[in-house]
C-alpha cells in the first residue's frame, strides 16, 4: 500500500510498504478515506520529540482520520463490527487495565508507550493513517451516522479535544470566554463554547485567521497590535474572563491568560510551549486562578460526533484544503505558511 514514510527527521516520501497484518482480537482494517493534518504533525515530522514520537525510524504518521472498516478481529467481530462500518477514530488507546483507564482516564494510561502491555498512540508512536490502510484498536474508533460524510468526521479527533478543553473550564451557560490562539485548535474551542452555551466569546490571535474567529461569532483582539490583557479587562469591566482557553501555547499566552482570567477563573490549557512560562503565581494563588492541563480527549469523541450530528457545530467554514496522499509535501508547506486562509487541510490516502 501507499504510505507516507518518514525516514528521519525532515525527511519522507510517499512509499510502498506491505500492508497491516497480524490483527489482534480487539483491532480492525479500515480503508482510510480522509486524514487531517494536525498540529502536533510538523512537530513529529520535524523531529521535535526524539524517541517519543516516534520511537525510531521508519514511521508512518496521520491520527485525525476517517475510514470503513475492510477487516474485522474476532473479539471486535463478537461486539458487532464489520465490514463496511464507516468510523472515525482518536489517537489514544489506553492499555483498559490499569487504574487510570478503569477510571475512564485512559488519556492518561500508566502504561503509556508500552505497547506489549496494549498501550497504543496512533500516529504518534503506533503506525498512523497517512496510509490507505490502518490498523487500529476499536477502542479508538466510532461509528459515524449514515448520512455524515467521511471526510467531514475525520475532524472529530481534534473537535473533541477542543471539546475537553471547554468542559475542563467548568464553562456555565452565559459566562463569558477568552480563547488564545486562532489556529484551528482555537477555532474549534469557539465553536464548542457557543454550542455549550457561552456568552460573549473573545479571541485573541492574528492573521487572517483571527478574521474567521470574527465571522465565527468572536470578540476579537489582534495580539500583535493590543495588549491583550489590557483590553480583555476592558471588556469586563476590569474583572477579566470567568472561563479561559489557552490555545496558543507560547510563553506569551500562558502568562496573559493567567493575568486575564477573573477571580476564581480557571485556565483551561491544550498548547505546550516549548519552553517553561514564569506563571504570575502571585496573582494564582491569591485571586485563586486554577490551571488546569488538558491532555487529548478522553471521553468527548461521542459527544463531539452528536454535535456535528445536530447541527450544533459547523466545521465546514474551518476546512479549507484537500490534496491526494501523493502531494502531501505541498499540503504540510501551505498548512505551515498557512497560505490561502490554511486551517484543517484534508489529505487523502
Ligand atoms: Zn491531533
Ligand atoms: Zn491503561
Amino acid at each position: 500500500m501507499q504510505a507516507l514514510v518518514l525516514t528521519a527527521p525532515n525527511e519522507f516520501s510517499i512509499q510502498d510498504i506491505p500492508e497491516p497484518s497480524d490483527l489482534e482480537p480487539e483491532e480492525v482494517i479500515c480503508k482510510v478515506d480522509t486524514t487531517f493534518i494536525c498540529g502536533t504533525d510538523p512537530h513529529i515530522i520535524a523531529g521535535d520529540f526524539p524517541g517519543f514520537w516516534p520511537k525510531s525510524f521508519p514511521f508512518v504518521p496521520g491520527h485525525e482520520w476517517s475510514g470503513t472498516v475492510v477487516e474485522t478481529g474476532t473479539r471486535a467481530a463478537s461486539l458487532g463490527w464489520k465490514e463496511g462500518d464507516r468510523v472515525c477514530a482518536i489517537s489514544h488507546c489506553g492499555c483498559g487495565v490499569c487504574r487510570n483507564c478503569m477510571t475512564g482516564r485512559y488519556n492518561l494510561c500508566l502504561n503509556y508507550g508500552y505497547e506489549d502491555r496494549g498501550h497504543r498512540q496512533y500516529g504518534h508512536y503506533t503506525p498512523g493513517a497517512y496510509a490507505e490502510l490502518m490498523k487500529t484498536s476499536i477502542k479508538s474508533v466510532y461509528q459515524i451516522p449514515d448520512d455524515m460524510d467521511l471526510e467531514y468526521s475525520a475532524c472529530v479527533d481534534p473537535l473533541s479535544i477542543a471539546l475537553y478543553t471547554v468542559k475542563r473550564s467548568r464553562l456555565k451557560p452565559g459566562e463569558d470566554i477568552l480563547i488564545l490562539g486562532s489556529g484551528p485548535q482555537g477555532l474549534m474551542a469557539l465553536l464548542c463554547a457557543k454550542a455549550l452555551g457561552a456568552g460573549r466569546i473573545i479571541m485573541a490571535g492574528g492573521g487572517e485567521r483571527l478574521s474567521k474567529a470574527e465571522e465565527l461569532g468572536a470578540i476579537t483582539i489582534n495580539y500583535r497590535e493590543t495588549d491583550v490583557v489590557k483590553r480583555v479587562m476592558e471588556l469586563t469591566n476590569g474583572l477579566g474572563a470567568p472561563r479561559v482557553l489557552e490555545c496558543a501555547g507560547t510563553v506569551d499566552s500562558i502568562r496573559q491568560a493567567c493575568l486575564a482570567a477573573s477571580k476564581g477563573g480557571v485556565v483551561s490549557v491544550i498548547g505546550i510551549p516549548h519552553e517553561d512560562p514564569l506563571i504570575p503565581m502571585k496573582r494564582v494563588v491569591l485571586d485563586e486562578v486554577e490551571i488546569i492541563g488538558d491532555r487529548a480527549n478522553p471521553n468527548t469523541a461521542e459527544e463531539a460526533l452528536s454535535l456535528l450530528a445536530a447541527d450544533r457545530v459547523d466545521l465546514h467554514p474551518l476546512m479549507t484544503h484537500r490534496f491526494p496522499l501523493a502531494e502531501f509535501g505541498i499540503a504540510l508547506d501551505i498548512f505551515n505558511k498557512r497560505q490561502d486562509g490554511a486551517i484543517k487541510v484534508a489529505i487523502k490516502p
